[in-house]
């Protein structure tokens, strides 16, 4: 996978045209996409379902969500100027940091103006080349780049295999730090990381634990605590907990949840926390009415795992390759990315936006329909989508 920290070397920086040219058959295409996110999206004028948001509470465009915004705009402005160690930080960033912090159940709680620059900051903060980072094999790349960046040694396990993990820890040298970092969802598949057992192998090599939970918060556990509170786990078991505000909680940017030891480090040393403007007030104001409703309307959860059944027993009967996943993620797995694309054109032309998901966003072979559910879908939606890729099974 190419990242970060390598270019291949035939790349020439200035012939930019043959490096384009070398990417004809993968190519990324951005859509431009019109109105506000919800279980609909318009383009061009045409309406669509839209199965490719995170918005899985679907309070993007809930209407306090968008008055709170809306109103400390009016007071604060759109920026907050500057970063958080200058002039950025104000009372409203402070506030949604207490409420995450509390609803997280944990001392203290840092915002980040996103969750790929969390991510990359606090590993870096963290770990520096003498320690060892063990990653699952699936892990987004922010969490991979945020361990190179860190200079530590990298070392993947293979997916959700905890033995897999117990053998390679043990072989790291005595006397090094050690941190073990897994999604609490996986964004592209969707199961559930074995925190449980994750915090176990730790505890017994003195390893930390951290689980980026981008999926979880808002959709897992208690009132959407997140995985670590869908398997009963307390700050003891994950010390670093981190969380994005873009998916369950409507708006943009991440969080991290701690000791406050590990928030003041993070404060002192997160060159992405430090050297970027912190992110807009009116955001916050947004964020805590839509972290407030999150906890206060559990039948948003309750509809939407409700949906995440009906779809699955539908899908069933049709011949795709469903993975076992039990949240709003569900990727339904075709193998070749021409294919996918065909799908995914396919049910576009028929008013329904699914992403295809190639690598090397995904493993070679596994490119997919990455569905997900919000619970702003309807039954007769999910049929619609059911219905649509019944028909695309017989002709593609
Ligand atoms: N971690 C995971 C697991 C994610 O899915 C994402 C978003 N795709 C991120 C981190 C990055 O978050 P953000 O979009 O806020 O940068």
């Amino acid at each position: 996978m190419k990242t970060i920290h390598e270019k291949p070397i035939t790349y020439k920086i200035s012939d930019l045209e043959a490096r384009l040219n070398e990417r004809r058959d993968n190519y990324r295409e951005r859509k431009i996409f019109d109105g506000a996110t919800g279980a609909e999206i318009f383009f061009n004028g045409r309406r669509l379902i839209n199965f490719s948001s995170n918005d899985y509470l679907g309070l993007a465009n809930h209407p306090q969500v968008v008055e709170a915004f809306v109103a400390e705009a009016r007071r604060s402005g759109i920026g907050a100027g500057a970063a958080h160690l200058i002039t950025g930080h104000r009372a409203i960033h402070h506030q949604l940091e207490e409420e995450l912090a509390a609803f997280t159940g944990r001392p203290r709680a840092l915002l980040f103006s996103s969750g790929y620059l969390a991510n990359l900051g606090i590993i870096a903060a963290l770990c520096g080349r003498h320690d060892w980072i063990f990653s699952d094999r699936l892990n987004h790349a922010s969490l991979i780049d945020g361990a190179r960046y860190s200079g530590a040694r990298l070392v993947r396990y293979s997916h959700n295999n905890v033995a897999d993990l117990a053998v390679r820890i043990a072989q790291a040298p005595a006397g090094r730090e050690l941190l073990i970092v897994t999604d609490g969802v996986f964004s592209m598949d969707g199961d559930i990381a074995p925190v449980p057992d994750l915090a176990r192998v730790a505890r017994s090599h003195g390893a930390w634990l951290m689980v980026d939970d981008a999926h979880g918060v808002g959709v897992m556990g208690r009132d959407g605590r997140g995985t670590p509170s869908h398997h009963g786990l307390s700050i003891a078991d994950v010390p670093v907990l981190m969380g994005t505000l873009g998916k369950a909680l409507g708006g943009a940017g991440a969080f991290v949840a701690g000791s406050a030891a590990l928030i003041e480090t993070l404060i002192q040393e997160a060159r992405t926390y430090i050297y970027t403007t912190a992110s807009p007030p009116a955001l916050a104001a947004a964020i805590r009415v839509a972290l407030q409703i999150a906890q206060s309307e559990p039948e948003r959860r309750t509809h939407l795992f409700h949906l995440v059944d009906y779809f699955r027993a539908r899908i069933s009967a049709l011949p795709f390759q469903l993975l076992p996943s039990p949240t709003p993620i569900q990727p339904l797995i075709i193998g070749s990315s021409a294919r996918a694309l065909e799908i995914s054109r396919y049910l576009f032309q028929h008013d329904l936006q699914v992403a295809a998901i190639r690598p090397p966003t995904v493993p070679a072979g596994t490119a997919r329909l990455r569905i997900t559910l919000t619970s702003a879908h309807t039954i007769s939606q999910i049929d619609r989508l059911i219905e649509t890729l019944a028909a695309v099974s017989e002709i593609v």
